[in-house]
């Protein structure tokens, strides 16, 4: 069949356009005076330019463009974020759920949010009440051991830990490299045994930048390794700490005991004392005594601290940014997470410092309880179910402190594009990547769950658990500059979210 006979049409377009390609480069046809093409207008192409700088305009006015490069450069100079971050890490010090510290920086923040004129209100959480005891260890029976002697065994008890004795365990170990090696082990193999779990922390992933990656194929080892070996019949577990440092540190953190297995003692060795117990079990027998002496509470009364800049058009309609005010008890929680709750409560400081009354209502949180289950955000999640809708977007920082090169975003695709002119905002400090993230913070998840759009900065994470969870989280670890860009980011980025002249899109 002659489909050119058919439709002659498509067949002489198509050798126009081919005799059209043969003609030098400098051909022009002849117009008709009548029928010229209009003159581009240099304009126009400027903002197609614009566009591909990432600069365009989208759903925002110049004027809060401006706004919103006017909060990135005042971020970048004011002190307040890191002034907060070391009166919580300094003065305050660390802040587990249930502890007097936790009440005290629940009512600090409350009154420095009150301060500014923000609308505060503290919502109630029943959170988990648990006192780290003694933990020692040590070996006591080993390959080649100088008679007489006992060798230490640096540890730390995770969260919430059941206690062994008051005059500790002793028992054999059994080390086990990961999940695949324990479910190969012999019927009864771990039975009265201390079990240790050698997963290591991927230091050259974590090198890589891909820190978040690096915990996750830990982490789950400290999550269900001690009910594991419950079921297996351990008399108590350790794990390798999930950290990637070199100083013997153990980096604490939550494990799930799950129902219908004995709570078991369940602490986490330093990498170090992880490879020192491999090596010597490998030699031949070894025996462990090991005291940890926790206590747990009935459940506590705590709170969200929650401070709300009323937004001037919608104030039904919000905007969450935050941090979780609770931390691990071992250092000062400064990367983890005192830093998201000073980037928060520096978005409000700077909304009232520069004037700036968004058309929707920016929410700080500052969460209770995120390490031991966050209690904060599944009591938010019931106190607000009816409002969720109105939930614009949420935002939250607990990555820690360093280099911020864009945001995480969790929602349509959309969004990506919908953020452009933000990122040509945040483009002077580095922060101009959007990157899709099934999930952006632990919190902020309920929401993510029911469709909020929510985001999260993207941060250097190469380092970060090098003190995650440790005696080293201090405020020393945060980089005064690298402070400022994160809150520059978040204050830029709830401020675009709170007054677009069209919500985000979900
Ligand atoms: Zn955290």
């Amino acid at each position: 069949m002659d489909l050119a006979r058919k439709n002659p049409k498509p067949l002489i377009r198509t050798l126009f356009l081919l005799a059209l390609a043969a003609l030098p480069p400098t051909f022009q046809l002849p117009r008709c005076p009548a029928q010229a093409a209009p003159t581009p207008q240099p304009q126009g192409i400027l903002d197609r330019l614009d566009a591909m700088m990432g600069i365009g305009k989208g759903a925002w006015t110049p004027e809060q463009l401006d706004a919103m490069e006017r909060l990135r450069d005042a971020a970048m100079k004011d002190p307040y974020a890191l002034t907060e971050l070391r009166h919580l890490t300094d003065n305050i010090g660390p802040r587990l759920s249930g502890s007097p510290q936790a009440q005290q920086a629940v009512e600090y923040v409350a009154a420095e949010m009150r301060s500014l004129g923000a609308k505060v209100t503290l919502e109630k959480a029943m959170v988990p009440h648990w006192v780290r005891g003694a933990e020692t260890a040590e070996l006591i029976r080993w390959p080649g051991q100088a008679p007489g002697t006992t060798q230490k065994i640096v540890l730390t008890a995770l969260g919430p830990s059941v206690a062994t004795p008051a005059e500790g365990l002793t028992a054999e170990l059994l080390v086990v490299d990961d999940w695949r090696q324990f479910r190969a082990l012999p019927p009864g193999a771990a039975k009265g045994k201390v079990l240790l779990f050698d997963r290591g922390f991927d230091k050259e992933l974590a090198a890589e930048g891909r820190g978040g990656a690096a915990y996750g194929g830990a982490v789950v080892y400290r999550s269900i390794g001690p009910s594991a070996g419950a079921a297996a019949g351990a008399v108590a577990v350790l794990v390798r700490s999930v950290g990637g440092a070199d100083y013997r540190l153990p980096h604490t953190g939550q494990t799930d005991y799950t129902d219908g297995v004995p709570k078991i003692p369940a602490a986490a060795v330093a990498a170090e004392d992880a490879d020192l117990l491999k090596n010597l079990a490998s030699q031949g027998p070894v025996t462990l005594h090991l005291t940890l002496t926790p206590q747990t509470f009935p459940n506590a009364v705590s709170y969200n601290v929650i401070a709300d800049w009323t937004g001037t058009e919608h104030p039904e309609q919000i905007v969450i940014v935050s941090g979780h005010l609770d931390s691990w008890d071992l250092g000062t929680g400064a990367i983890d997470d005192g830093a998201g709750v000073a980037v928060s409560m520096q978005v409000l400081h700077l909304l009232h410092d520069l004037g700036l009354h968004p058309r929707r209502t920016v929410r700080f949180i500052a969460w209770m309880s995120e390490e031991e289950g966050s209690e904060g955000a599944t009591a938010y999640m019931e106190d607000h179910k009816s409002e969720i809708d109105s939930h614009v977007a949420a935002i939250e920082c607990d990555l820690g402190a360093d280099h911020p090169t864009g945001i995480y975003y969790s929602g349509k695709p959309a969004v990506g594009n919908w953020l452009r002119p933000v990122a040509g905002i945040l483009d002077t400090i580095g922060a101009q990547s959007l990157i899709a993230a099934p999930e952006t913070g632990a919190d902020i998840d309920g929401l993510t769950q029911k469709g909020v759009p929510s985001f999260a900065p993207v941060q250097d994470s190469r380092t970060y658990f090098n003190y995650h969870h440790s005696a080293a989280d201090t405020f020393d670890k945060v980089d005064p500059h690298h402070l400022n860009e994160n809150a520059a980011v978040m204050a830029v980025l709830a401020y675009a979210l709170a007054d677009s002249t069209e919500p985000v899109p979900r």
